[in-house]
This record gives structure tokens, C-alpha cells and sequence, in this order.
């Protein structure tokens, strides 16, 4: 990373910390996002082992982990934190997973079917996990799989019949290479859908993630969650912030950041 980033991370989290001591964050449920564990790529959404197990002790300690059904039924004023991951690459099975059993914490997987179905590796050198490995993974009765689109396609500027093929086939495979309902999605790159995909998302699923880093409150629309980005970036005082709410001004500038992106493509 170049010393300008660094220094525009920097500088930002700074501005988010005091934010958050003039705007404290209101109590709700919190949804972290992870990607990949065990740093076998320099993607910053890859996290080390030993980082991202230390992470998981520290909510298996608060008591507050709740699966993604129950965090929304759950008083938002108690709190509760769901963890969720995206993509579908095979440290999910081999690293994420074993230590969420050994903590007995649940969680929600966002696949991309068609690069576990096909083989396909996912950029940044993401090897796709197996449809075995997600299985295994099911059979803990930790893990809940959820959609996030066939091939990982921004639904942006997706009309209705390309929304539904990436949607039907994802759903389809989930349900039928697994024997699960599928009943929730993540918008590939937290970038929210065109109306048209919007309406198919929210007649398919009984939820859908965004970004945003914010807790959901008591009239959180459930197909438009917020979630907190978790990255390589965050040190120990960073995901106790993250974890209360904390950190929102980062969250605000990343969704500008990433809409003026996909403007310019
Ligand atoms: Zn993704």
C-alpha cells in the first residue's frame, strides 16, 4: 500500500474515533462482515489465523453472537452481533470455520454459487471452496448459507431478467447441492441492486445485506442490513469499536468511495 493511502486510513480513522466520542452509536444489532482467513493472499479482507481467532474469542466473551434470524427478533437494545462472510472460498471450511465450532458461535455464508459449481477461482488468487466443504460446514448447525448472486455480479444496473437468472440459479444450487432453504442474500459488493433487482431480491429472500457500518435498529428495513466491514487494518481497539457501532465515518467514506467507483466504470 502506498504511504498516501496509509496516511488517508489514518487520517480517517481518526476522524471516525471522534466522531463516534461526539456521536456515540446507538444500541442495535451489529453485522460483521468477514471474506478470507489465513493470509494466503495480501487482499486486506484476508485475515491472519491468529487475528482473526483472537476476533472470534473476544465475541465468543460478550455473549452477544446471535444467528442472523435471531439478531432480528432479538431487543436491539441488547445489542446482539451477527457474523456473516462473503464469496465462498475454501479457508471458510479449512480455517473460519473450525474456529467458530470451537467457540460455538454461529454465523451466515454468502456464496457466490457459480465459482464453487464451476471451479472457478475467485479473484486475488480465492481458491472456491467445494459444495463438500460447504455441506460439512452446514452439518455443524452453525452455519447458515445464504446467496450472493451466481457469479458475483453487481446488480446495480441489472434488469429483471439477469437479476432473476443470477438469483433463481444461486438460490437453486444453495438449496439443492446442500438440502437447505436459502433465505438470505448479500449484494455482491454491498452496492445495492437497480429497482428491478431490488423487487426480486425482496420477494426471494427473507433478508439482504448491504455495507454501511451502523447498527440496525428497531425499524431496520431487513432487505437493507447494514454490515461492518472487518479488514487487516483493524487492530484490537479498531474491532472493539466495530463491534459497539463505533467506526461509522469509515463505513460513510468507503460507500461514497466504492458508488463513485461504479460511477466511473
Ligand atoms: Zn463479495
Amino acid at each position: 500500500m502506498s504511504s498516501t493511502r496509509d496516511r488517508l486510513a489514518t487520517t480517517v480513522r481518526r476522524g471516525s474515533k471522534l466522531l463516534d466520542r461526539l456521536a456515540p452509536a446507538t444500541s442495535g444489532l451489529t453485522i460483521l462482515i468477514y471474506h478470507r482467513v489465513g493470509r494466503r493472499t495480501d487482499v486486506v479482507v484476508d485475515l491472519a489465523e491468529n487475528a482473526f481467532r483472537a476476533q472470534i474469542e473476544l465475541l465468543a466473551a460478550t455473549s452477544r453472537v446471535t444467528t442472523l434470524a435471531d439478531g432480528l427478533n432479538a431487543d436491539p437494545a441488547s445489542a446482539p452481533i451477527v457474523i456473516t462472510f462473503d464469496d465462498g472460498t475454501a479457508d471458510w471450511g479449512e480455517l473460519a470455520m473450525p474456529i467458530l465450532v470451537e467457540n460455538r458461535l454461529p454465523a451466515t455464508f454468502y456464496v457466490s454459487t457459480r465459482f464453487v459449481e464451476d471451479r472457478w477461482p475467485f479473484p486475488d488468487s480465492g481458491a472456491p471452496i467445494s459444495w463438500a466443504g460447504l455441506a460439512e460446514m452446514a452439518a455443524t448447525g452453525l452455519a447458515t448459507i445464504g446467496s450472493h448472486t451466481h457469479s458475483h455480479l453487481v446488480l446495480d444496473r441489472a434488469g429483471a431478467a439477469t437479476a432473476t437468472d443470477e438469483i433463481d440459479r444461486s438460490r437453486a444450487l444453495i438449496e439443492d447441492r446442500l438440502g437447505v432453504v436459502c433465505a438470505d442474500f448479500a449484494y455482491p459488493k454491498a452496492i445495492l441492486g437497480s429497482p428491478a433487482a431490488e423487487i426480486i431480491v425482496r420477494r426471494t429472500f427473507a433478508t439482504a445485506a448491504l455495507a454501511g457500518s451502523r447498527t440496525n435498529g428497531s425499524g431496520t428495513d431487513r432487505h437493507r442490513l447494514w454490515r461492518t466491514p472487518i479488514t487487516v487494518r483493524d487492530d484490537a481497539d479498531a474491532f472493539s469499536r466495530k463491534i459497539n457501532g463505533g467506526l461509522r465515518l469509515e463505513g460513510h467514506l468507503r460507500q461514497a468511495r466504492d458508488r463513485l467507483r461504479r460511477l466511473s466504470q
